[in-house]
């Protein structure tokens, strides 16, 4: 039976899912945050912009009829999470939370696993030269140790002057050859990576090439909901 359906998305995952559930003959509309400029093309309907808050998307939720909400936002979307399991409840449609597997440790990872950014601040060694492999949203807190030089990669020059004593920009998309990643790595004499565990292929050869080189990565795990 065609079911009407609200995935909330900005992933990956979300688009492939909507284009799963189109194809089987249901009613879909896929929210987005509308943070990115040229978000990638879904099938189905598309929403833009926050609800605001639970009671925003209870509202959408009753207003538009929908039977199941699915959660497919990324790992660390966390209020948009938890505003979606309080709107099911309240609402009491169909939920589904759909997130990525975490990237799990091997043999052969340095990992220290930290539950947030101000752990992995303290957790970086004197001297350190880091590639900070985070969203820019997130780099803020890493800005007063003076001590370290940060290596930023970016897509397009921020709009801020950033922060820090000491660091270097690197205008790039990550690539998905852990061998690219491994050449970037040693060319910027990189000492250590800090990243969250985001799951997924996407950004995962940063990872395998810390493997190869034998770097250690300071790894924020996710907050489990
Ligand atoms: P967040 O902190 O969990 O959410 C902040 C607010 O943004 C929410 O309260 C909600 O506003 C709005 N929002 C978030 N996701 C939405 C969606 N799919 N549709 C409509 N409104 C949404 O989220 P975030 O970390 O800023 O991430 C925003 C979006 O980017 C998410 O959809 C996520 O899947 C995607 N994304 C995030 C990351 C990341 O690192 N966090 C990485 C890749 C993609 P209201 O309260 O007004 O409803």
């Amino acid at each position: 039976m065609s079911e009407r359906i609200l995935i909330l998305g900005g992933t990956k995952e979300a688009v492939e899912l909507a284009t799963q559930l189109v194809n089987n003959g249901h009613d879909v509309t896929t929210s987005l945050a509308g943070r990115t400029k040229e978000p990638k093309l879904v099938d189905g309907k598309v929403r833009v912009g926050g609800f605001g808050g639970v009671d925003g998307l209870s509202s959408w939720i009753e207003d538009n009829k929908i039977d199941r909400l699915i959660d497919a936002t990324h790992p660390f979307a966390e209020k948009i999470s938890k505003n979606a399991r309080l709107a099911a409840k309240r609402t009491n449609v169909i939920f589904e939370f759909r997130q990525r597997p975490a990237w799990q440790i091997q043999p052969s990872d340095k990992w220290t696993i930290v539950p947030d950014l101000i752990t992995a601040r303290q957790t970086i060694p004197n001297g350190a030269r880091v590639f900070l492999a985070l969203g820019s949203q997130y780099i803020t807190p890493f800005a007063d140790r003076r001590d370290v030089h940060f290596i930023i990669r970016m897509i397009d020059p921020p709009a801020k002057h950033l922060p820090f004593k000491s660091h270097t920009l690197l205008f790039q998309r990550p690539s998905p050859d852990w061998n690219v990643e491994a050449d970037m790595l040693k060319e910027q004499n990189i000492t250590h990576i800090v990243c969250r565990n985001s799951g997924g292929t996407g950004a995962y050869a940063k990872i395998e090439a810390a493997r190869s080189l034998g770097l250690p990565v300071i790894m924020i795990e996710r907050v489990v909901p």
